[in-house]
């Protein structure tokens, strides 16, 4: 395999990348100069150097002096820390962050419930979510935000079993994104006004 296949395939693992577009990534740093490639290069290698995950959300930041491993949006305490919003992964917590409609907290469960696998629980932080809940004293709500998919309805049946013991303990109302948001949509690439509804419509 020389480097053109090897970069290729590497591309390939990107989200939403096929094999010819892969190629052409290659094709497209071999047209640029060295300079380019270098810098490129060089950013890759400072972006996984001051990458942090946060010990709260589970959202990887850039957190240059790798310390205190609690995120901007944990830190914050004009966030309201009554609700609680969780998510697939890191992406759908930006695009909710960028809408500017939700003030509150955010858990990324890091991935959707496989719909016919039996090994969930080691595939997404159902305990991490078990665990924070049980901390946030102030919480008085849980939002399950997941597309809505059959992979996404079946994670929000799961994820609502596992939780609903605790939450109910401790007088926690779960719901979920209201149906504002049309069928395959995935909260990534929601717009504003889908996403609106979806919270205002939640049950
Ligand atoms: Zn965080």
């Amino acid at each position: 395999m020389d480097n053109i296949d090897k970069l290729t395939e590497i591309f390939k693992e990107f989200p939403g990348i096929g094999a010819r577009q892969a190629k052409r990534f290659v094709y497209h740093l071999m047209m640029r100069n060295g300079a380019y490639s270098e810098n490129l290069a060089q950013l890759i290698t400072e972006l996984k150097k001051e990458v942090t995950q946060c010990k709260e959300c589970f959202r990887f930041y850039l957190n240059s002096k790798q310390k205190d491993f609690v995120c901007d949006l944990c830190a914050d305490q004009n966030s309201d820390s009554t609700l609680l919003m969780v998510v697939e992964k890191d992406t759908d917590l930006e695009s909710v962050r960028k809408s500017r409609l939700y003030n509150g907290r955010y858990f990324i469960l890091g991935g959707l419930v496989p719909i016919v696998e039996k090994t969930t629980k080691s595939k997404v932080r159902v305990n991490e979510l078990l665990e924070k809940i049980k901390k946030s004293s102030a919480l008085k709500e849980i939002i399950l935000a997941f597309s809505l998919s059959p992979q996404g309805d079946h994670t929000d049946h799961y994820i609502r079993g596992e939780i609903n013991p605790l939450a109910e303990k401790m007088g926690i109302k779960i719901s979920s994104l209201g149906r504002g948001l049309s069928t395959g949509t995935e909260l990534e690439y929601s717009d504003n006004d889908t996403l609106k509804n979806a919270l205002k419509n939640r049950q």
